[in-house]
């Protein structure tokens, strides 16, 4: 993405649409399975319906933009990752992909524990009924007040991120008369990206302590001398929509090393190693993701097969899958608004939401497909991009799309796996109202999120 100023003529000339889209799919009814939650299927009429109910009744019921939550499909993910890890581990659902009262109560009902990283998350969490020892609380800048807040209600990790956090958290569980059990967060010098990862001796970025060089031993050594803390493991988090385990053979290679060391100098086997999250999932065709069991293979066989070269029992391993739970769980539905075609390059079609409900596309150059979805068409494909109606020409939610051409104002398109990070990272730019969060399971659809309205924008707006 280009950040400098240019002549509009030569960079602009990208006609021809990059990568995945080099072509029209054979089918652009087709939903791929990979990419839509379970029970999206389209009807004899050619209608797409989710957990039994055609989009044409949700969209008249809940209007547009909206997003559509399957259920089903949410409860089956949190129970194929439990499953798959199982007793011996922990999973944790990162609550920052997208989190309501709801979705904290199939967490719970589904046997999950769930990671905060702001006094909201947390009570939110607590609110909807998380027993609070379920609850890990991250975050680099943890103020006083949520440090308190996390310890009285008794969450059961606090994942410290720096130096000033070991002492703050220590001091506030002893004037609470605490003992807290606490990980440290360690960067170990993986960049995991979707296709490749890359291993540094050193990770420039904000989170955690740098496990090369002295620091993390350090981190640990004050740890264990205060208190009011139990040290009870180590956190790592290379990174995100990653699709191989690689990385995490790097990451659990260097986390071990450092048990090690802490086992050569204290005496003390930490019994917990938490890997993070991060695992990626499909959002076009070709994305072929991990499923959890094979994931959880492959992390329990890396780990224990580190910890047995450096002569540890294999500690207890946690996960903090995010997007894999929620992201294939939803789709946005949009109505079509205005559309332009432009002679020789593309269609622009604009949707009644965009960048407000979907800044990934913008602030990350992610990639999303897109189907017409309302009814079947047989017409030629037409090569196009998804806009949405800020006052923003970045504000793309579907930079290639190939939509049929008889394309019309009015009709619904969809744009799957935006169960994470859209709606939690939404916002009101334009005055825009946040679009609700429907939940559909067994045929009924229920609002778990209301959609905003203007009365809302205006109560924050004390005149
Ligand atoms: C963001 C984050 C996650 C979840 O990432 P996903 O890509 O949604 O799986 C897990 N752990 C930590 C510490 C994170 O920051």
């Amino acid at each position: 993405m280009s950040r400098s100023a240019h002549p509009a003529g030569p960079r602009h000339a990208d006609v021809l649409p990059e990568g995945h889209y080099a072509a029209p799919p054979a089918d652009l009814s087709a939903l791929d399975r990979k990419i839509w939650a379970r029970t999206v299927a389209r009807g004899d009429d050619g209608t797409v319906a989710v957990g039994g109910i055609p989009v044409t009744r949700l969209a008249e019921e809940f209007g547009t933009p909206a997003y559509f939550l399957d259920e089903e499909d949410f409860r089956a993910r949190c129970r194929a990752w439990a499953e798959a890890f199982g007793p011996g581990a922990d999973v944790f659902y990162a609550g920052k992909a997208f989190l309501s009262r709801a979705v904290v109560r199939w967490l719970y009902e589904e046997g999950l524990n769930l990671d905060v990283c702001s006094g909201g998350e947390l009570r939110t969490a607590l609110d909807a009924g998380m027993p609070a020892e379920r609850i890990a609380f991250h975050g680099n800048n943890k103020s006083a007040e949520e440090i308190e807040r996390a310890v009285a209600a008794g969450v059961g990790r606090i994942v410290l991120d720096s130096f000033q956090e070991i002492v703050r958290v220590a001091h506030t569980a002893q004037r609470l008369g605490r003992r807290q059990k606490v990980l440290i967060r360690v960067t170990v010098g993986v960049e995991a990206h979707t296709h490749e990862f890359i291993a540094t001796a050193h990770e420039d970025q904000k989170f955690g302590i740098p496990l090369a060089g002295d620091q993390a031993a350090e981190a640990v050594r004050r740890a264990l001398a205060l208190d009011g803390l139990e040290l009870v493991g180590i956190h790592s988090h290379i990174g995100s929509q990653i699709f191989d385990t690689s990385g995490f053979e790097v990451a659990a290679h260097r986390v071990v090393g450092l048990l090690k060391r802490v086992r050569d100098e204290h005496g003390v086997e930490l019994p917990e190693i938490d890997l993070g999250g991060g695992l990626g999932i499909a959002y076009i065709p070709g994305d072929d993701p991990r499923e959890p069991h094979h994931i959880a293979k492959a992390l329990h066989e890396i780990v224990g097969r580190e910890c047995e070269a450096a002569g540890l029992r294999s500690p207890r391993i946690s996960v903090e899958p995010g997007r894999a739970i929620v992201g294939p769980t939803a789709f946005t539905l949009y109505e079509v608004g205005t559309i332009k075609p432009l002679e020789g390059l593309r269609t622009y079609v604009s949707v009644d939401g965009g960048m407000s409900d979907n800044i990934r596309t913008a602030l990350y150059d992610a990639e999303y497909s897109v189907v017409l979805v309302s009814r079947a068409s047989d017409a030629a494909p037409m090569l196009s991009r998804v806009v949405g109606k800020h006052c923003e020409s970045g504000d793309i939610v579907v930079k290639d799309a190939f939509l049929p051409a008889d394309l019309a104002p009015g009709d619904l398109i969809a744009v799957p796996a935006t169960g994470a990070y859209c709606r939690s990272m939404a916002s009101n730019y334009n005055h825009a109202l946040r679009p609700p969060v429907v939940a559909v399971s067994e045929g009924a659809a229920r609002v778990i999120v209301r959609r905003e309205t203007e009365e809302d924008l205006l109560r924050l707006d004390v005149g």
